[in-house]
This record gives C-alpha cells, structure tokens and sequence, in this order.
C-alpha cells in the first residue's frame, strides 16, 4: 500500500477524551473513528489489526476442534424468555421493537440462541461433543464505556459452546479450551495469567479469567511466577501442570493463605481478555435440550462458554506493547509487517530503489507500507514510530548512492545498513 493514497488520518495532538495510553494511540494512529460512546469505526489499518487477531483467533479455536458458524446480532426476546434471562439481564441489554412491534434485542451473548440451535437437530448422545463458535458484534449498554475499545458498548467476541455427555466429558472440552486460549495469547506476544473468576451456580476450578499483563489493567492479580515461564513465547503449555499453579484476583487473593512463597509471589495489573467458564446444564435444562442416552434414558448435555474479547485484545496488544513514541506491533497482529520510508520522494535514485523494493517486497507476499508521501523526513519517521511496523527500512539519497539502505527494529531500535539484496533476504526469510 502506497501512503500517498491511503487512508491514515494520523494525528499530531493527543485527544484529549483519552485516558489511556491505547485509546489514544488508536485514535493518533487513525485505527478508529468514534460514532457515539463505546461505539467505534474501524478506519483501514485499525481494520487490519482486529481482522488479523481475528484469524489467530479463529486458527486456534479451529484447531483445538471447535466448529464456526454465524449466528446473527439481532436476536428474538422470546429465546430469553425461555431460559428466564430475559427480565434478570437488566439495562446492560439493548431492547429493540421491530415494525410489528415484536420485542428483539441486539446480542449481548448467545447462550440461548446456540442452545435453540442445537435443540432443533440433535437428539442422541452419539452427536456429542460439540463446539460451536462463532466471531460477532455484541451489544452491551455498559453504565461506563470507556478507554476506547477495550470497553466498547459494541465490541466484537469470539464466543464457543461446548456440549457434552457428562462432566468428566465437560472437563475435556474446558481443557482444550484453556489449552487453545494459551496459545491464541501466546503467539500475540502476551502474557496471560488465568485467574479464577467467580463461578456461578457451580464452583469447583472451572471458571477462569485470561488477564493481560499491562500496567494500566483494571484488575489487580496475584500469581506465581512460574506461569512467566512455563507460558512465554515458545514454551509449549503444559495445561495439567499449568492449571496447578496459584492465581488469583485481588478480591479473591488472602495473604495469609497463599500457598505461593513471597519470593515466587508476583503481582501485577490484568487486563481481562478472555473468559472460560463451565456452568453445567443450566441452559439445558431451562431451554429443555434433551437428548437420548445408551440406555435411551433422558440426558440434559452439560455445557461450557467460552469468550474472547477480540476487540478488546487490540487495545490490550497496545497496551502491552508501546513506547514513548507509539505503537510496537508484535509481528503476527501488525497490519503491515515492513514500513518503507523514502527519505526523498520525487528524487529519481531514491524513488527507483523504492519502487523496486516495493514491487519486490509486494510479489513475495510481504504486506509493506510504502511511504511515497513527498513530505520531510521528520514527520514521516514520527509517523511511521507512532503507527509501530514491526521493520522499518529507510532509502535515502546518501545511502542509495553508496548501493545501501538502512533496516530499523521498531522494537528494539536496532537499525543496520545493508544492500537492497540483503534487506529482501532478512524480510522474506521467515515470512
Ligand atoms: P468485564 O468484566 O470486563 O465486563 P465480562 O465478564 O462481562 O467482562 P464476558 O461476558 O466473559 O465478559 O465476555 C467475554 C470477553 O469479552 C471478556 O473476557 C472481554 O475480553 C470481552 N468483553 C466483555 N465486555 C466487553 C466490552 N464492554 N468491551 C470490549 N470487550 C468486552
Ligand atoms: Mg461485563
């Protein structure tokens, strides 16, 4: 993409409505537009970044075995009515009338609606396990929405829906679930802790919240260092070891009791990203999905729920991952892996090795910005630091004179000449 024709309305001012560091990075990198309180345009790059984290998303939801379908924004009162949470939902529900004058409401969450669906087709225990998920807006009408899209009144979820035989079958599904969310987190560059939430009408160990670790976090956890290591980038997640070790929210944190010894004992601020949560057969029951057992006895399927923010996770990224000067994508979520600066649009040198590394860069599938723009260097570095491609690489007339470009880490800052042959090796290596 060439910048001299995309839509990158950066700005220079720091809005003042934003509290955070990640709602006005996304506002001062043109990622959103706000329409209204807690509702959002996604603006070209910002786009890339949510459909990004989607796709990792939707790859690890896929390969733990769940299935996607699509169930729409817009949902019947009457389903909620079914399983009783229709009047206990309370303001936070968006309450629609349609022309007939029909009570309809935009999702908040799809409980009911994936339990309907699944009420209509299947009725023996030889159709279970299943998960069914799916990637859709939501709608909550939260009392403070806030800190831009990280608590959006509509705001994007991957949510699953697990059904199973029995509980010991439940477990299973919970547990590929923790497994696949570990690793959604892990090849984002995140760390996550997953810290006991509360659990509803059932207890037991088999509700968790996935918490960020990011100094501006709402939530304050407490939890053992081990989970650093045993869930950074590259280790592969040991579920029954790692579902062992302590954690805990503030509220549910006793000093006096904690099983972790202070020098091992870390705290720090959470951002919740993702929750999974086993709650039985409280929807099947209320909703009456039955199916038949061996014996042709009567079977309520025990069911599990499983949330991730992606909207939220493009915020949270942001706030794990910035520095004075803006944004550092890790790699898999950027929206362009390489920003090409020319320092001197319009030179003929400089604008020929550009559009050769463009062109080249382009046809061996790597997404690069181009910086085309006829500006000073000045504002074209700021704005290339401030929307935080992962590589830079930087043609000027010196260095073009001399068969050389220089290749920056946005990260690190390392920047190091070298040829145009060699800049394309490094950024199409691993590619
Ligand atoms: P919170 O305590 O932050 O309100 P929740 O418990 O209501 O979250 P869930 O119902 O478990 O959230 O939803 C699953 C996921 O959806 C959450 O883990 C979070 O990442 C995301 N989420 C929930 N509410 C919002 C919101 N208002 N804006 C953006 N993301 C949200
Ligand atoms: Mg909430």
């Amino acid at each position: 993409m060439r910048l001299s024709v995309y839509f990158l309305p950066t700005l220079k001012e720091t809005p003042a409505e934003a509290q955070i560091v990640s709602h006005r990075l996304m506002l001062r990198a043109g990622m959103i537009h706000q329409e209204a309180a807690g509702i959002y345009s996604w603006l070209p790059l910002g786009l890339r970044v949510l459909r990004k984290v989607e796709r990792l998303v939707r790859e690890e939801q896929d390969a733990a075995g769940a299935q996607e379908l699509l169930m729409p924004t817009i949902q019947p009162a009457e389903l909620w009515r079914e399983s009783g949470r229709y009047d206990a939902y309370g303001k936070e529900m968006l309450r629609i009338r349609d022309r007939h004058d029909r009570e309809m409401l935009f999702g908040p969450t799809n409980e009911e609606m994936v339990t309907a669906i699944f009420r209509s087709y299947v009725k023996s225990y030889r159709d279970l396990p299943r998960n069914l998920y799916h990637i859709q807006w939501k709608f909550r009408d939260e009392v403070r929405p806030r800190f831009g899209v990280m608590r959006g009144r509509e705001f994007l979820m991957k949510d699953a829906y697990s059904f199973d035989v029995d509980p010991e079958g439940a477990r299973r599904s919970y547990e590929a679930m923790y497994l696949a969310y570990l690793k959604t987190f892990q090849r984002m560059g995140l760390t996550a802790v997953p810290v006991k939430a509360e659990s509803g009408a059932i207890g037991g160990d088999m509700s968790q919240e996935f918490q960020i670790l990011a100094e501006t976090g709402e939530s304050t956890v407490f939890y053992d260092a081990a989970f650093e290591e045993m869930t950074k980038d590259g280790a592969q997640p040991d579920v029954a070891a790692l579902r062992k070790l302590y954690a805990a929210a503030e509220e549910k944190h006793d000093p006096a009791n904690c099983p972790v010894p202070p020098d091992r004992l870390r705290t720090a601020k959470g951002i919740e990203v993702g929750h999974i949560f086993y709650f039985g057969t409280k929807y099947s029951k209320s909703m009456n999905l039955v199916v038949t057992g061996p014996k042709g006895e009567e079977i309520f399927p025990e069911m599990g729920s499983y949330g991730i923010g992606v909207s939220r996770l493009v915020g949270a990224v942001i706030e794990a991952s910035h520095d004075e000067a803006g944004i550092i994508w890790p790699e898999p979520v950027a929206p362009f892996k390489v920003g090409l600066i020319n320092l001197k649009s319009g030179d003929a040198k400089c604008d020929a090795v550009c559009d050769d590394l463009y062109a080249r860069l382009s046809a061996a599938k790597v997404e690069v910005l181009y910086d085309d723009r006829d500006l000073r260097a000045g504002p074209k570095f700021a704005d290339m630091d401030l929307i935080g491609l992962p590589w830079q690489v930087i043609a000027g007339p010196k260095g073009v004179a001399a068969g050389v470009v220089e290749l920056k880490n946005r990260r690190t800052g390392e920047r190091s000449e070298m040829s145009v042959e060699s800049v394309m090796a490094r950024l199409v290596e691993g590619n």
